[in-house]
């Protein structure tokens, strides 16, 4: 057995002395170094960006999807979208466990990975069958590969997969939010979330709450988003806008606050071109999480000096402590946000 790399820098093909997640390709192969972890997998859940992606590139003909994953992972020993850049995780059986891993993992034990897709070594056996190409989430057979420095969690025993890996897929978001929300607790921040009727969004409107936010809103794309947000009751007010129409999407916000910005903007949507909205949609002073995987850094960075905006900009690092288990316990605690999860999720099988 060969000795790795905690960063998992042994299974870069290509280029040489690049880490696995801007590596063009990564070696899948199923045999493990003495501290690597091998994962029987189960399910892939695509991000959302990706997924969109590709569904409009195909226009949603499941087998072109279909074919073009399968591509792109046998190419690159990953999935990861060579347009979006972004991943996904999975959940899958832990099948053998290297002497020296440090994760504490034992075969057998059903886990989700909290680490992207995008650095995964990735190996597909089954060539997809089980899926039509028409969901984010992905039944899958094969092997992964986790590293020294790689994070995992066990699925709860109280939530059905498919719901709890959509669940980790975001967990990010609602951990980043409290930790920016509570740092202003003193000054009783207004919170305006976009895409608030989606994963990352819902999950990030209960974190704002839990975080004492003076006021939060919630920002869909149409009527039929607004009454699922009244419903689920997380919201202080709930804006209709594009969010990527930057005049409309602040006049929203403005209106929803009385005529101010946001003091903290969180970026949900799943399609490009939300910056400038964004921005323009914050309080001076105040900070933009963008949270989402298509976010442009340059029209972040221009936009914002472009229109003389002293804000801070966040990008949402899919990683913060113990953001799994916040997550859970959102969850747990807000039935609505449940139901409306398991509405998503089911849409998507
Ligand atoms: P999601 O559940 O699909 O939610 C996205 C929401 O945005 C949906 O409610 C969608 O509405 C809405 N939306 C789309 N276009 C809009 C527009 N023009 N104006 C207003 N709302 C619009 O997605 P998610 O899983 O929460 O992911 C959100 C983003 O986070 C994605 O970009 C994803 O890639 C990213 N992400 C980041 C990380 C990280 O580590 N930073 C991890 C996972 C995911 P419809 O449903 O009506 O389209």
């Amino acid at each position: 057995m060969s000795t790795g790399s905690p960063v998992g820098s042994h299974r870069v093909v290509s280029p040489a002395g690049s880490l696995p997640q801007a590596a063009d390709r990564l070696d899948p192969d199923p045999e493990i170094a003495d501290d690597e972890v091998r994962v029987s997998v189960e399910r892939l859940n695509l991000d959302a960006a990706s997924y969109r992606q590709l569904h409009t590139k195909h226009g949603g003909d499941g087998d072109a999807i279909r074919a073009e994953v399968l591509a792109i992972v046998a190419e690159r020993g990953k999935m990861q979208n060579p347009v979006t850049g972004s991943g996904g995780m999975l959940i899958g059986t832990v099948d053998a466990v290297g002497p020296r891993s440090p994760l504490g993992l034992k075969p057998g034990q059903k886990i989700a990975t909290l680490v992207s897709l995008t650095l995964t070594p990735l190996r597909i056996t089954d060539r997809l069958e089980r899926w039509d190409g028409r969901s984010e989430q992905v039944p899958a057979a094969g092997t992964a590969i986790l590293f020294g420095r790689s994070i995992a969690a066990p699925i709860p025993d109280d939530m059905p997969e498919a719901l709890a890996l959509a669940v980790f897929d975001v967990c990010g978001a609602p951990a980043l939010v409290r930790r920016v929300v509570s740092r202003r607790s003193h000054s009783g921040p207004t919170v305006a979330v976009l895409g608030a009727a989606g994963k990352s969004g819902s999950l990030s409107l209960a974190a704002a709450k839990d975080a004492r936010a003076a006021k939060v809103v919630a920002v869909v794309r149409d009527q039929i988003e607004a009454a699922q947000m009244r419903r689920l009751g997380l919201a202080d007010e709930i804006a209709v806008a594009d969010a990527t129409d930057p005049l409309q999407l602040s006049r929203a916000v403005n209106e929803a606050l009385g005529g101010r910005g946001a003091d903290v903007t969180v970026v949900c949507v799943d399609v490009p071109g939300c910056e400038h909205g964004a921005i323009l949609a914050t309080a001076t002073g105040g900070t933009v999480v963008f949270f989402s995987m298509a976010t442009s850094f340059p029209q972040a960075a221009l936009g914002a000096e472009g229109l003389a905006a002293d804000v801070e900009m966040l990008i949402g690092n899919g990683y913060v402590p113990g953001h799994a288990d916040y997550a859970l316990h959102l969850m747990n605690a807000r039935p609505r946000l449940k139901e409306l999860f398991t509405a998503r999720v089911g849409k998507q099988d």
